[in-house]
C-alpha cells in the first residue's frame, strides 16, 4: 500500500495519466500528443486544438501505449494511428546511454509488475 496523504492531489495540481505506463505524473514532466489527420503528433508547445494525449517522453512509454492500443481509445478514433512522428521526436530528444539507463532500471526491478 502507498502511504498518502488525502490532500495531496489538491496541492499537486492538475495530474495527467500517461498513457503508456498509466502513471500519474505532472504535465510538465509528459508530452502532451494529439492527432492531425489520422498521425499523432507531439504537441511540444501544448498549443494545438483538440484531444490531447499524454505521454512520458520515453520510447518505452510509447512502446507500452502502442501495445495496449492506448492512442485509438485516448483521442477516441477508430483506425489505426500513425505515431512514426512520435517517435522520432522522441528518438531525437531521448539520449539512450545503454549503461547508465539500465543501472537505473536494476535498481527499479523490485517495482516491476511484469
Ligand atoms: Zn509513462
Amino acid at each position: 500500500m502507498v502511504q498518502r496523504r488525502g490532500s495531496d492531489s489538491a496541492h499537486i495540481g492538475p495530474v495527467r495519466t500517461c498513457i503508456g505506463c498509466r502513471a500519474r505524473a505532472l504535465p510538465s514532466e509528459l508530452l502532451r500528443v494529439v492527432v492531425v489527420a489520422g498521425t499523432v503528433v507531439p504537441d511540444t508547445r501544448r498549443r494545438l486544438p483538440g484531444r490531447g494525449a499524454w505521454l512520458h517522453p520515453s520510447p518505452d512509454c510509447l512502446h507500452a501505449a502502442e501495445k495496449r492500443r492506448a492512442f485509438p481509445r485516448a483521442f477516441r478514433v477508430q483506425g489505426p494511428l500513425d505515431v512514426g512522428d512520435v517517435r522520432g521526436h522522441l528518438e531525437r530528444h531521448v539520449k539512450t546511454e545503454p549503461g547508465s539507463s539500465r543501472i537505473r532500471q536494476e535498481a527499479r526491478k523490485q517495482v516491476d509488475p511484469s
